[in-house]
């Protein structure tokens, strides 16, 4: 999978050389490249930001480097581009859509915004190159995109065929079927007096199923009602 992402502080980015990420990156499973969008801006400063029109607090994002940017890795596109700008005004992220994009077959690019955001006609001008998403990691607001990226990558990109060992530990995760995950032990099975629930040291297959199915309904009932109103 190839993902691109513009921003202007590409360090943020190099946490993606550790660990499944680093190790998918390295076997060619995921090609990330990270663009400082100050490389396309022409003057002294590398400005990108400048005051709103209309007035207000806080600076916006320049239309034009993101322009530059945008075309040069459109030029280099490698399948369909689906242009996704982190945003706290956008559609909630959620493991379906890691899900969906993660099938999707798409050259994802992440457009990290800064300051108050980027100029709106940035959005629309990407529209005429893929699929434009704003999406939002959550109901918060963080000071760039540069975050809610890289736990959209992670999200996405441990979907992605060998980049996590045993393609069976992502099926029965927290959200995958509507519910969150079960509890988990390890050996001990006492430790500082607490002991791990009989049922898990029974071997009998359908009472375990049965008794981590109930878990995960009794939890998310308690924990995340609202996930079982749907
Ligand atoms: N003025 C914007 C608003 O009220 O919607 C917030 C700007 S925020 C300080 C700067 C950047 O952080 C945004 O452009 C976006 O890229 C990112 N950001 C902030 N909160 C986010 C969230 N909850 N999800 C995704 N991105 C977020």
């Amino acid at each position: 999978m190839r993902i691109d992402v513009v921003t202007i502080f590409p360090a943020f980015f190099d946490v993606l050389e550790v660990s499944l990420m680093g190790r998918a990156r390295g076997a060619g499973i995921l090609d990330v490249r990270v663009h400082d969008l100050r490389d396309f801006t022409h003057d002294r400063h590398r400005t990108v930001d400048d005051t709103p029109y209309g007035g207000g607090a806080g600076m916006v994002m320049k239309p034009e480097p993101w322009g530059e940017v945008l075309d040069a890795i459109a030029s280099d596109a490698t399948s369909p581009l689906h242009f996704v700008f982190p945003s706290p005004a956008g559609r909630v992220f959620s493991q379906s859509t890691a899900r969906a994009w993660a099938d999707s077959g798409e050259h994802f690019v992440f457009g990290c915004g800064r300051y108050e955001g980027i100029d709106e006609r940035v959005f629309a001008y990407a529209a005429t190159l893929g699929t434009v998403s704003l999406t939002s990691l959550g109901d918060y607001v963080l000071n760039g995109g540069e975050v809610a990226a890289m736990a959209m990558i992670e999200a996405v990109g441990r979907l992605v065929p060998g980049v996590v060992g045993n393609p069976e530990s992502l099926v029965e995760e927290s959200h995958e079927d509507g519910l969150l995950e079960y509890p988990s032990y390890t050996k001990p099975a006492a430790w500082r007096g607490y002991d791990v629930p009989e049922v898990l040291l029974s071997g009998h297959h359908g009472r375990v199923a049965e008794w981590r199915h109930d878990q995960q309904v009794e939890r998310t009932r308690t924990r995340r009602p609202d996930l079982l109103s749907d």
